[in-house]
This record gives C-alpha cells, structure tokens and sequence, in this order.
C-alpha cells in the first residue's frame, strides 16, 4: 500500500511537471504570436530610402512657357509623387526647394547630398516656340564617366519603359540623352544634346547637368512633354496627366529599390 502510495506521488508529480511545462510551452508560444502578431521582429530600425525630388522651377523663376508653364507642372508633379512617396513607409521624401523659392542648381545637388540622397529625380518640361508638333519625352541619365552611370542609366529606362508602356512617345530613338557641355577656344562653351546612340561620339570629359553631376547617389533628370504641344499638354499635363506621371515615376522608384533588395538578398544567401 505504501509503495503504491508512493508511485501515485511520483505519477502525479510527473503529471503535474508536464502540465507546468505544457502551460508554459503554451505561454510562449502565445507571446511569440503576439509578437509576431505585432511584427515587433520587423521593428528593427529600418533607414527609410531618401528620394531627393527637384521641382525643375519654381514660381519665382519659372520655366518654359506655352499652353500651360512649365512651373506648374512640374509643382504639380512633384507634389503627387511626394504625396504617393510619403503614404509608403520605405521612403523619406526631401525636396531641393519651397515652390516659391529658387535655389541655385549647384545648391539643390549640395542639398541632396547632405540629405544622404538613395536616389535624386529633377522634373521639367520642354518648350518648342517654332513648332507644336514637336512633343515627346526626354529622360537624362548621368554621363557614362560617372561612377553612379550604371545605376542612373538602369533607373532612366525605368521611366523610358513605364512611358512607353502608358502610350507616351519618346522624342527622338530610345527616350534617353545625355547633355554635355564641350569647352570653346574663345572660354566660352557649346551645349551638345545627345542621344544614346551618339555617346560614343563624345569622351565626355567636359560638364553635364548639374543637378547630374553627383557621385554620390544615381540621378536622373525628366523632361515630361512639349509645353507647346497640345497633344502632350492633354496627356501628361492635365491634372490627371500630372498624376499619371508621378504614379509612373512612384512605380519605378518602388520597382527599382524592390530590384536593389533582391539583389542583396542574394548576395548575402551565397
Ligand atoms: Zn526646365
């Protein structure tokens, strides 16, 4: 009887023990769906993606002029993609100036460069004063001899494909050009406008864009459409072609970091 006694003491504590271990496995795995429930894993300070965005012109300075002025398309613009950019919390928006201040283009790449800048995007719009006709989009990478070319370059094409792909019509062959500057004898120099298929032409040794000219981070600059074209001022200037725009362009930032992570992610598995 006393043995028996005995075995039953020793049944019971075992029960018990797993009884307190079963609550307690319980316990955890309650709080660690709680915690997952809160995504607490995921709250690791995160730097959010700095997207510098560059109102071409401003109300002071303005810009081209035609059926609309350049000015307030590129505010407009601007202002969408800031919009749609600050609603995901992977990004921080900074702007190179206030819509009723100029600030000197050398200033608006200081001023991303200070920012820390992942990506720099510089909005305009063209103007042909001799013809209506011409129209389409231009989009401007670095120069080649940039260190941040390569990254300039894939982001341009980007925006080329996203244009294409919303029936947007380049301006001359792919859509990308470069601009650089070659010195004159007499001090003076001479602006070349180039396309893609003429960069081998030039060494661009001289100057580009300035607000290219960074070696920090990849920028680009946009020129949306023709001012004076009615059919690019309908398409790409109304209010609903500002925000078609920026949702293109918001599509290419979020295509383009979403590309760079991946990229990562496999660098680190291998
Ligand atoms: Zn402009």
């Amino acid at each position: 009887m006393k043995r028996n006694f005995k075995i039953l003491v020793i049944g019971c504590l075992i029960c018990l023990l797993g009884v307190v271990l079963g609550i307690k496995t319980q316990i955890l795995d309650e709080d660690m769906a709680i915690f997952h429930m809160f995504g607490f894993e995921e709250e690791v300070e995160i730097d959010p993606i700095i997207i510098v965005l560059d109102s071409g012109h401003s109300r002071v300075d303005g810009g081209a002029v035609g059926i609309v002025n350049e000015e307030w398309i590129t505010e407009e613009t601007t202002e969408n993609l800031r919009e749609l950019l600050e609603a995901d919390e992977r990004f921080a928006v900074v702007l190179t100036h206030t819509y009723d201040t100029y600030v000197s283009i050398t200033e608006r790449r200081e001023r991303a460069e200070a920012a820390n800048a992942d990506l720099f995007i510089s909005i305009h719009c063209n103007a042909n004063e001799q013809s209506a006709d011409i129209s389409g989009f231009e989009v401007y990478p670095q120069l080649p001899e940039n260190p941040m070319w390569s990254e300039s370059y894939y982001f341009a094409n980007m925006i080329v494909d996203g244009f294409l792909e919303a029936g947007h019509t380049p301006r001359k062959e792919s859509g990308i050009f470069y601009v650089h500057y070659e010195e004159n004898s007499d001090g003076t120099s001479t602006k070349y406008t180039l396309t893609e298929a003429e960069e081998d032409l030039y060494d661009f040794t001289g100057e580009t864009l300035g607000v290219l000219k960074s070696e920090q981070f990849p920028s680009i600059l946009i020129e949306q459409g023709y001012v004076t074209c009615p059919n690019d001022v309908e398409n790409w200037m109304s209010t609903e072609g500002c925000q078609k725009a920026a949702e293109l362009y918001y599509n290419a930032i979020c295509q383009y970091f979403e590309e760079k992570a991946a990229e990562l992610e496999e660098i680190e598995a291998v």
